[in-house]
């Protein structure tokens, strides 16, 4: 479809009628990305007072476990307040939702974590959202109405499966299945993006680079239609990048989010991972839960009056970073994402290990060896790793020794590993692949 007519016949009349005024609030998004410090700390000032007011009056959690904290005038009031766990925000939901659930959409999310949640936003967190994420994708070069090849899940129900199709169609998508990545699959996907001719690729990092390894092995050419790459979900490791990078010619942007909050930090054309602290507020916290400058992620949102959440922790862990960005955007800068909680690898003796360590494992091997095309590591036990791998042709058996010594290094020599060979390797609910997964 002609970006002109997705953009201002289907995109932006679709959204209103959902009652999301995207278009309203771009300019305020475009502005906020240069405003000064004092703008910044004034705004995450007032619009946190604003949530933690709403959400003391109006949801029955937020008024009982917020009772003892006094009212909020300063920064430092509502850093006394408590922190929200996951666990928290599954257990309490009902007390945590307020009136406002009634006309919000529903998310459900968390699933990747084995415990779903069901949680509303409003069409105004929403509208909100989709401006600052619009807003990012124009650092890639890319506006409303573009068409986009999305790698991602596929609904399995015949409803939502034809649900996502009309989406797609409104949103000027081509999908491409992250659960069926076998030859035949992306020799057609190839075949099809190349007819779509789409203006950027969208999502999961293992699904996207699984087409441009097949695409580098083949010889093919990237599609000129294709400006930028846009990553999403899942870590996007330097290998990944540099592959993507380069086989496509273009530019990589990450992005980072979760479910329960949506869009909370892009790259822009620095390769920086700005927040979208118009939206949200981010705090990173050392384990006595004070301010530090590496730690795990905390966020509130500012908007979502339909489940609150206030100082909700991602079990992400990420750093900042004190230097100003060359782009000149003033929106803070995340020094990286160093993993989630829940993928690490954890020893009996209490140690806790990056999956970036090990994923570095099988990355060095594979610039050497090419030896398999794809591979994940599950914690099964405490004591007890299986490391599923899709074999290439060169694979020989003396990196099964490598592979077990090279663990063995990173983790702990008691460690038990292991191997099991497959032709294809399972993905969570959504289409997510967890290239580190822990089963404790
Ligand atoms: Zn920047």
């Amino acid at each position: 479809m002609n970006k002109f007519i997705s953009k201002f016949f289907f995109y932006y009349p679709v959204t209103l009628i959902n009652g999301e005024f995207i278009a309203f609030y771009k300019p305020f998004y475009e502005k906020f990305q240069h405003a000064s410090s004092a703008e910044q700390s004034a705004y995450k000032q007032q619009k946190l007072k604003n949530i933690v007011d709403f959400s003391k009056k109006n949801s029955a959690f937020y008024s009982q476990s917020f009772a003892k904290n006094s009212d909020m005038k300063s920064i430092s009031d509502f850093e006394s307040l408590p922190f929200l766990s996951k666990q928290d925000l599954i257990k309490n939901i009902n007390l945590i939702n307020t009136s406002k659930r009634r006309f919000a959409k529903v998310k459900t999310t968390g699933g990747s974590t084995g415990e779903p949640v069901k949680l509303f936003k409003t069409a105004d967190a929403l509208a909100r959202e989709r401006a600052a994420t619009w807003r990012a994708y124009s650092w890639a070069g890319i506006g409303i109405g573009d068409k986009q090849g999305r790698f991602w899940g596929v609904p399995h129900s015949r409803k939502n499966s034809f649900k996502a199709k009309l989406i797609d169609t409104i949103a000027n998508r081509f999908r491409i299945s992250a659960f069926n990545l076998s030859e035949a699959s992306l020799e057609l996907y190839y075949g099809k993006l190349k007819a779509y001719q789409p203006g950027y690729l969208y999502g999961y990092v293992s699904a996207i680079h699984t087409l441009t390894k097949y695409c580098m092995d083949k010889g093919y050419a990237p599609i000129e239609s294709i400006k930028a790459i846009i990553t999403t979900s899942e870590v996007l490791s330097d290998k990944a990048r540099k592959d993507i990078k380069a086989f496509w010619d273009v530019n990589v942007f990450n992005e980072y989010g979760c479910g329960e909050v949506g869009s909370i930090a892009h790259e822009c054309e620095f390769g920086r991972l700005h927040v979208m602290s118009d939206n949200l507020h981010v705090e990173i916290i050392d384990k006595d839960g004070k301010s530090a400058k590496t730690g795990e992620i905390v966020v509130t949102d500012y908007y979502n009056r339909a489940t609150p959440l206030i100082r909700y922790k991602l079990g992400d862990f990420a750093s900042w970073s004190d230097e100003p960005c060359p782009c000149g955007r003033t929106l803070p800068v995340l020094g990286g994402i160093h993993g989630r909680a829940y993928d690490l690898i954890k020893t009996s003796s209490g140690r806790e290990i990056h999956p970036e360590s090990v994923i570095y494992i099988f990355e060095e091997l594979q610039t050497k060896y090419a030896a398999f095309k794809q591979f994940q590591i599950v914690q099964v036990e405490i004591d007890r790793l299986e490391i599923r791998i899709i074999k290439s042709e060169a694979w020989k058996d003396e990196i099964e020794v490598l592979i077990n010594t090279a663990i063995k290094r990173v983790i702990d020599e008691s460690i038990r590993i292991g191997f099991i060979y497959c032709i294809e390797l399972g993905r969570e609910k959504s289409g997510k692949m967890r290239v580190v997964k822990s089963m404790l």
